[in-house]
């Protein structure tokens, strides 16, 4: 069992931003999702975590390895799925995954050749293995960017919006990789997309300015809530006046009506009915919430 803990971990800009403000979070093996807004600091907390970049102050460790003062030793046991994973121009799949692993120092070629096919085919590539990878769907790209993430037996996986500009198909085929692979190390997944961590996350985090809002499981969380979510059906012409009366944690449209949930301690009446708590209501009371206190201090 591996065990990822960070400590006080903050980070300010030099623009002024304080992208991480105290971060505690303990994280072991399965698939954890940190859910928030853009402008959260999410990358900021994935980049660190990957050595990247360096904090302020506060300590990340994983197992026995000190992250922030030791990024030889993390970057060993790292996989990194960034963003945008850049790849080069007019290489194979096989060919990319053999350079990477040359760079991850693995010397032999043959064990690199063994390692580069078993990969492949746990990321359903190997028949594509000698096709460029320049013209691979945006799908395809990603599960190249997990078989590099994978190489050198990682204990940690990071994985930074992963989703964004997949199909509804490769986002599936996608899921179940990771949750394949989720099962062995610890996999952090960061993202904006509530269904993305409803779908694979046992455990998770919801940030927000820095900070920290919430820290569980999706089905606690949704607990947390229960009888306090309220729901309604109006017409689209109410809805800015709904938006100006109440707080909105969540809209969607059925058949071209609004369908609006709101957060209440009691029935708010005017035809509000209760409503069993979705993951998305969570993530928007729990960013609410902290906005309110933060405006609050302000
Ligand atoms: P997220 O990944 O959740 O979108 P980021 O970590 O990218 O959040 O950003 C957190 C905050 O820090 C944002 O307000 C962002 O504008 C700011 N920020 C990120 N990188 C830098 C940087 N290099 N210099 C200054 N501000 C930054």
């Amino acid at each position: 069992m591996t065990k990822l803990k960070i400590e006080n971990l903050s980070k300010t800009y030099s623009n002024g931003v304080k992208a991480l403000d105290n971060i505690n979070l303990e994280i072991t093996n399965g698939m954890f999702g940190l859910l928030g807004p853009n402008g959260a600091g999410k990358s900021t907390l994935m980049r660190t975590l990957a050595s990247l970049q360096e904090a302020d102050s506060g300590s990340a460790w994983l197992d026995d390895i000190n992250i922030l003062k030791d990024p030889t030793a993390v970057r060993k046991v790292l996989g990194y799925l960034p963003q945008e994973f850049g790849v080069y121009p007019k290489i194979t799949a096989q060919q990319l995954l053999d350079h990477i692993a040359v760079l991850k120092g693995i010397s032999s070629s043959k064990e690199r050749k063994e390692l580069v096919n078993y990969l492949l085919q746990k990321v359903n590539l190997y028949d594509k293995r000698n096709k460029s990878v320049k013209g691979f769907s945006g799908g395809m790209k990603q599960r190249v960017g997990i078989a590099q993430a994978l190489i050198g037996n990682p204990k940690l996986i990071i994985v930074d919006e992963p989703t964004a500009g997949l199909d509804p198909g490769e986002r599936n085929r996608f899921h179940n990789l990771l949750a394949d692979v989720g099962r062995e190390v610890i996999v952090i997944l960061s993202t904006h997309i509530v269904d993305d961590v409803r779908e694979l996350c046992t455990e998770m985090a919801i940030m927000h300015l820095g900070k920290i809002v919430y820290q569980g499981s999706p089905a606690a969380a949704m607990e947390d809530i229960h009888g306090r979510v309220w729901q309604k059906t109006i017409e689209r012409e109410e809805l800015e006046q709904y938006q100006q009366e109440y707080t909105i944690i969540s809209e969607k449209m059925i058949a071209g009506k609004p369908i609006v949930h709101i957060y209440r301690e009691s029935n708010p009446g005017e035809g509000f009915k209760p409503v069993e708590p979705n993951l998305e209501d969570v993530f928007f009371t729990r960013i609410h919430q902290a906005g309110t206190e933060v405006n609050l201090v302000n």
